[in-house]
């Protein structure tokens, strides 16, 4: 089998889709000119747990042009964009991906990859890796047996010990990876493409701070001008969305934190701090982006106003207590797509979006392409540098070097046409010495 998407007849439209992404992706496509010429990944198996969207289909074509030979598979079971799944299926890529995956199907995806004894892996949230590294350890579980029925029998601890390394794209699996790290459990050295400047900067803040709206508005079309929307988490995401929140014209934009610091910028940017308890009275439309399980409990859900919208951006599916919410119902409709009703007990009703997952790229299409041009260039940069350096980086947690990341923000304002200064030999040297002072 070298693929299993859910049409393969949509494979022309998709192409459509990720030439329409090459085009507002300048960078990577630059990127891309080199390694068709130079080849560094040449003879590299890559298996990567990515979101499967037409900025997905950008990276990957640019791998497959600097060598390698690429398997692909979501990393989220709602985000899988079926046209782009058959377009890259059709042109030879190993495609396991459609969307709306049950939790066994999202692990015999990842089994697949697996199947694939990659030498580098990919990841969105680490379920890739950390599957890899049960299996290698022997840990089970009931997502370690679905990976089983694809993975294949065989020698997993050796298959691990010749992985030269993976790269992770997004904060949650930094963070499930550093405590790998942490604990002495990781077994291949990780390079956090979400900790580049030109990463978490852009893609969490600006990415987010618009697709998130653009997930809410395509799901529900209701208007923002008039509501107070509350932002569980004032980390980069949050900022984003608190941000645009602001700009759509909402009445009142409610930040809640736990952390002091980001708390007190909340509040110097412009915007009211208050305990989650407080803000569910209040809110109109609720967005959890802290990166940890329960911002909104099932407690806080029966406080809120009658019609309240629960979305999340954040961290998987724990943010919002669903499950809870699942258990006191006392009736569940579909409203629309991504949209469902729930009766609580108390009268009231509430709408939970995308089933409590990413709502960006559940109801929208992720990030747009022109943010993604940044994330994905360090990706592509990331496997370059591990393939480059294999056998020679430690074992642990790693930033992609800052030459590299400046590298990015260097190739993107020229590609956007904008120009800036350089530093003079005086300056140079002033910034550099320590002897002239008033
Ligand atoms: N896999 C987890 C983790 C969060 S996803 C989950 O499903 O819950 C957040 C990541 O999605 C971000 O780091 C961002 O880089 C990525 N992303 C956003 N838009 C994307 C797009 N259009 N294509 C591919 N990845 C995208």
């Amino acid at each position: 089998m070298t693929y299993k998407v859910k049409d393969i007849s949509l494979a022309e439209k998709g192409r459509l889709l990720i030439e329409w992404a090459e085009r507002h992706m300048p960078v990577l496509m630059k990127i891309r000119e080199r390694f068709t010429r130079e080849k560094p990944l040449d003879g590299i198996r890559i298996s990567a747990s990515l979101h499967v969207t037409k900025e997905t289909a950008v990276l990957v074509r640019t791998l497959v042009a600097g060598g390698a030979t690429v398997t692909l598979v979501p990393s989220n079971p709602l985000s899988t964009q079926d046209e782009v799944a058959a377009a890259l299926a059709e042109d030879g890529i190993y495609v396991y991906a459609w969307k709306g995956m049950n939790e066994r199907e999202y692990y015999n995806a990842i089994g697949f990859a697996i199947s694939q004894e990659p030498v580098v892996t990919m990841d969105d949230g680490a379920d890739l890796t950390v599957t890899l590294h049960k299996l290698a350890l022997g840990v089970k579980s009931n997502e370690v047996n679905y990976a089983l029925e694809t993975a294949g029998d065989r020698d997993f601890a050796k298959l691990i010990s010749s992985v030269y390394g993976g790269t992770e794209e997004t904060t949650t699996g930094v963070i499930r990876l550093r405590a790998m790290a942490r604990e002495g459990t990781l077994r291949y050295p990780i390079i956090a493409v979400n900790d580049s400047y030109t990463k978490y900067l852009f893609d969490n803040r600006y990415g987010t701070g618009q697709s998130t709206w653009d997930g809410i508005l395509r799901a529900t079309n209701i208007l923002v001008a008039g509501k107070v929307v509350v932002v569980a988490g004032y980390g980069w995401v949050g900022r984003g969305i608190a941000m645009r929140a602001k700009g759509l014209g909402a009445r009142r934009v409610i930040v809640t934190e736990v952390n002091p610091v980001r708390a007190l910028e909340a509040v110097f940017d412009g915007f009211e701090v208050m305990p989650m308890s407080e803000a569910a009275e209040i809110g109109d439309i609720f967005i959890t982006a802290t990166g940890d399980i329960n911002a909104i409990t099932l407690d806080h859900i029966l406080k809120m106003k009658d019609g309240a919208v629960l979305a999340n951006a954040g961290h998987f599916n724990v943010e919002i207590d669903v499950a809870g919410l699942e258990r006191v119902a006392a009736e569940k409709r579909k409203i629309r797509d991504y949209v469902v009703e729930y009766r609580l007990p108390n009268g009231k009703r509430v709408y939970l979006l995308a089933e409590g997952r990413l709502v960006n790229l559940v109801a929208a299409e992720g990030h747009p392409s022109e943010v993604m041009d940044m994330s994905f260039s360090n990706q592509a940069l990331a496997v370059e540098y591990i393939v480059k350096n294999r056998g020679k980086l430690q074992l642990g947690v790693h930033k992609l070097p800052d030459e590299l990341d400046m590298e990015v923000a260097r190739l993107k304002l020229e590609t956007m046409g904008i120009r800036i200064d350089q530093l003079t030999e005086e300056q140079r040297r002033y910034i550099s010495s320590w002897g002239l002072g008033t």
